[in-house]
């Protein structure tokens, strides 16, 4: 049993200058999953595609981005996520944004050149996000799959000085070349531009 001290000992204070010491490498391995590091986006979570279905960019020669480009995947958040982690796919985005939350996963970093927008000179200068839903099936896009996507979407505009505008931040279906039409007549331009400019100030 110890007797009440005024103040902390000078060995307890000696022990936790040492602790704090200590290199990370020492310290026990964070639990599978939990590499949150990773992100570019504060509250995305990492959830890695292949390295198959991505260009790793070189570090030492940082690519310029001026695009967002905005999709919608056609399939559930879970599955696009298997799909990113399936090498014969050969495709993937850097982020993918749920329907019910607007949760964001992270799946290429920003850095790396994602397999998106089938065109590799738009893939080379943007930054692509899925938003899970169907283009003919409005209810997907709710009012929380907005508002993390304009977040996100707001952050990445301000990290790399991508101006604010439909020039910038535009639909897969207007990559020149793409057959693709989403992210669809529902989705609604007005409101997410709105969004985007609100969190981006
Ligand atoms: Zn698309």
């Amino acid at each position: 049993m110890e007797r009440a001290r005024p103040m902390p000992s000078r060995r307890r204070l000696l022990k936790g200058a040492a602790l704090a010491a200590v290199p990370y490498a020492l310290l026990p391995d964070p639990p599978a999953g939990a590499e949150t590091h990773a992100v570019d986006h504060a509250t995305a979570e990492w959830q890695p595609a292949t390295s198959a279905n991505y260009t790793t960019a070189d570090v030492l020669t940082p690519r310029p981005v001026d695009l967002v480009i905005i999709h919608v995947t056609q399939t559930s958040y879970r599955k696009t996520l298997g799909v990113f982690r399936s090498p014969a796919k050969k495709v993937s985005a850097h982020y993918v944004v749920r329907s019910r939350d607007g949760n964001i996963a992270q799946c290429v970093r920003e850095a790396d050149i994602a397999w998106h927008a089938g065109n590799w000179e738009y893939n080379t200068r943007s930054i692509g996000i899925e938003h899970e839903g169907w283009v003919d099936q409005p209810a997907y896009f709710t009012g929380a799959l907005y508002q993390q996507s304009a977040a996100l979407t707001a952050d990445i505009c301000v990290r790399h000085g991508i101006p604010v505008d439909r020039a910038h931040i535009i639909g897969h279906h207007e990559v020149p070349g793409t057959d693709h039409t989403d992210p669809g007549p529902h989705w609604d331009w007005g409101h997410y531009l709105r969004s985007v400019e609100q969190a981006a100030r």
